[in-house]
């Protein structure tokens, strides 16, 4: 594969630190590496935690997008579709958010976890069920938050409100296979996301009979021809895919939505994708940041914007953090 050498990486490479609207998982601010690669802008956004192997894998998706991307032949812009995001909030909030999202097709609402209770999560569901009306699509995730009995408890609660799928509604495989087994006379699809963090994860998931439905993310799994490799196999297998993002920048999920877009065209009843996730950066590094509207996303030829790269610059203790993170990982490849 040609690709870009350590020197050309460094050289095109900015560090932004970008504030996020909501808290994830403790973290304020989303940290990137975002390349002007010879073939268009680039990212790398491992998480920080993430250990090298992991990170080098981020990797080499970013140097397949910057440096070797796949050839989308799409006409830009084009558009696709993603649902919207419903976080733990009260009910009396749903109507509002849906609205301010232009009312999109699917909703994906958050359930479980500490800042909520199995009332709230199944009067939240109710309220955005109601808004949606009858041909809406409404999937939840639980980010593997419960327990089996919470799980199989909460989603018996939810029977009634038509799930498109629940998603990681545990954390380990074995209890996925067992709340699927459980849950299997209601008809309600379980989809793997956090179960499925490295390509070899897909195999042994999709072997234990965990999931109907597996949630896939460019970055992590190495770039598009890793993820279209898998995509292919879902297929074969008859499992689903929903293609979501990884709290990336435009950057990230333009490559992602490329993707989709493509899958939109040769799969007309592809599943709405969780690339709606722009918002939950305070600010973007791109002239013509995806933003959802109305369930759908336009995609554009990426520009990236140097004021924007500029203003978002990371610490210089933390531009160096990366810059030896880069090191290190590029060396994995
Ligand atoms: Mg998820």
């Amino acid at each position: 594969m040609s690709g870009p050498d350590l020197a050309q990486l460094r050289a095109s490479a900015h560090v932004v630190s970008i504030p996020l609207t909501t808290p994830f998982r403790g973290v304020h601010h989303r940290e990137a590496m975002i390349f002007s690669g010879p073939a268009g802008p680039a990212e790398w956004s491992p998480f920080v935690e993430y250990d090298d192997d992991e990170a080098a894998l981020w990797l080499k998706s970013a140097c397949e997008q910057g440096w070797n991307p796949v050839a989308h032949h799409l006409s830009l812009p084009t558009t696709i579709r993603v649902n919207g995001t419903i976080p733990a909030v009260a009910a009396s909030e749903v109507e509002a958010l849906i609205v301010a999202a232009g009312h999109p097709r699917t909703v994906k609402v958050k359930v479980g976890g500490p800042g909520t209770t199995l009332m709230e999560d199944v009067a939240r569901v109710a309220e955005a069920r109601k808004v949606l009306g009858p041909t809406g699509r409404v999937r939840i995730d639980a980010n593997g938050c419960w327990s089996v009995d919470e799980a199989e408890h909460a989603i018996r609660e939810m029977e009634h409100l038509d799930l498109e799928y629940v998603e990681q509604p545990v954390a380990s495989l074995e209890d996925m296979v067992e709340i699927r087994q459980r849950i299997s006379r209601m008809g309600i699809p379980v989809a793997a996301d956090e179960s499925i963090r490295r390509w070899s994860d897909y195999e042994q998931t999709l072997a234990a009979g965990a999931c109907d439905l597996i949630v896939l993310k460019v970055q992590p799994l190495g770039g598009v021809r890793a993820t279209e490799k898998l995509l292919e196999k879902a297929d074969n297998a008859g499992v689903g895919v929903v293609l979501s993002s990884a709290l990336d920048t435009s950057v990230g999920l333009h490559q992602a939505a490329l993707l989709q877009a493509r899958r939109e065209s040769s799969h007309p009843d592809a599943l709405d994708a969780g690339l709606g996730t722009s918002g939950f950066l305070a600010h973007d590094v791109v002239k013509n940041p995806l933003v959802a509207h109305g369930g759908e996303l336009t995609l554009e030829p990426l520009e990236l914007d140097p004021q924007d790269l500029t203003e978002r610059a990371a610490p210089p203790d933390r531009e160096r953090w990366w810059l030896e993170r880069l090191e290190r990982c590029w060396k994995l490849l």
